[in-house]
């Protein structure tokens, strides 16, 4: 009989309890391919998405985009992992809420050593998304200003981070007052409570009325317009995100009116398509972590099983930092 791993898929989209755990067959890697035994798995907003059915698959389908462990084999023409080499991803499509998997090689990177299955998991996709935010995505340098919302969260506590390495000024903002000291404890220079206090005028008194250089915006629906009315002219806009919903049809006349900004709508995937990049960008995070300018805070762990629950507490802004299901 086949080897089979415990697998989180649902069958038609809708709240956290659509998913359940089947048993699926592994397999054994073709060209291109590895087969992996999972350490840790990374939870991730994307992934609400995807079960919500927001961002549609065609179904059923596996979930989960990130994740570390064993490599137990390899097919044909891969040469940068082994049997054997701890190693951790971002990636697409997704099945990485498992025990073990057969997955392209090419978005897989070596784990260094120091770094724990966990922190690989927990990091991949969150870290790699703030490597492309501040690296490939406008020219930020030294002294530049930034508004991130959402400052708190899994992607927020490393972009908190980031931007204070680099010598960025990071302006955040959060749902409550511990998670605004959370962000700054972490590196945001100011951090903005925007459910008890008006963002865009505390970011125009920060700012001396200039505005920020840039926007990261992974809130949506609640902050977009305001986001705009945050940037100096020329400034750039990036929209990742739609955690309390999708950025309504945007009229473009408006970037003229608001000093000729600039709005990109930017995916990770994007980037990690090139096997090159997609390294460049894995060794420029491990990099950032080794050298101590980031740290991966791991707040909430869940047991594989109780995958309901994570979503839930996700969903409901209950969680800080990363969160990670264990096996
Ligand atoms: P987070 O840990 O940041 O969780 C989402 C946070 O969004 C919540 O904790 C909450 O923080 C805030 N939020 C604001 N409004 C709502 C709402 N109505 N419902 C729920 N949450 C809300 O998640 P991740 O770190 O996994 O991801 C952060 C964002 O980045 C997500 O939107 C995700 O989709 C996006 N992303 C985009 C990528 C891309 O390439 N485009 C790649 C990776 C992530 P608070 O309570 O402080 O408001």
């Amino acid at each position: 009989m086949s080897e089979t791993a415990r697998t989180v898929v649902f069958d038609t989209p809708g709240g956290p309890e659509v998913m359940r755990i089947e048993d699926r067959p592994l397999g054994e890697p073709g060209p291109g391919q590895l087969r992996i035994r999972h350490r840790a798995i990374g939870l991730n907003f994307i992934d609400t998405y995807q079960r919500s059915g927001l961002y549609p698959l065609a179904l059923p389908h596996p979930l989960g985009m990130e994740a570390a462990g064993v490599v137990e084999a390899v097919g044909e023409g891969v040469t940068h992992l082994k049997p054997g080499d701890r190693a951790a991803y971002a990636c697409q499509p997704p099945g990485a809420y498992t025990e073990a998997r057969v997955m392209d090689a090419a978005q897989v990177c070596p784990l260094p050593g120091p770094i724990s299955f966990e922190q690989g998991a927990a990091m991949m996709l969150k870290g790699m998304t703030v490597e492309y935010l501040f690296h490939r995505t406008t020219p930020l340098k030294r002294g530049d200003t930034v508004l991130f919302h959402a400052a708190a969260g899994g992607v927020g506590l490393i972009a908190c981070q980031w931007a204070r390495s680099e010598g960025i000024t990071l302006i955040g903002t959060a749902g409550t007052d511990a998670k605004c000291r959370l962000a700054l404890d972490h590196g945001a220079s100011h951090c903005i409570n925007y459910r008890s206090e008006d963002f865009v005028e505390r970011v125009r008194d920060l700012t001396g009325g200039r505005g920020v250089d840039a926007v990261m915006d992974s809130v949506g629906k609640d902050t977009f317009d305001g986001s705009l009315d945050c940037l100096k002219p020329l400034g750039m806009m990036m929209s990742f995100g739609s955690a309390s919903g999708p950025v309504p049809p945007v009229d473009i006349a408006v970037l003229g009116q608001k000093g000729s900004l600039k709005l990109t709508r930017p995916v990770l995937f994007t980037h990690l398509a090139d096997h090159d990049t997609c390294q460049e960008m894995a060794q420029h995070l491990f990099a950032k972590v080794l050298a101590g300018d980031v740290t991966i805070r791991i707040d909430q762990r869940f047991p594989l099983d109780r995958v309901v629950d994570a979503h839930r507490a996700l969903e409901a802004r209950e969680t800080t930092g990363s969160t990670v299901l264990e096996l």
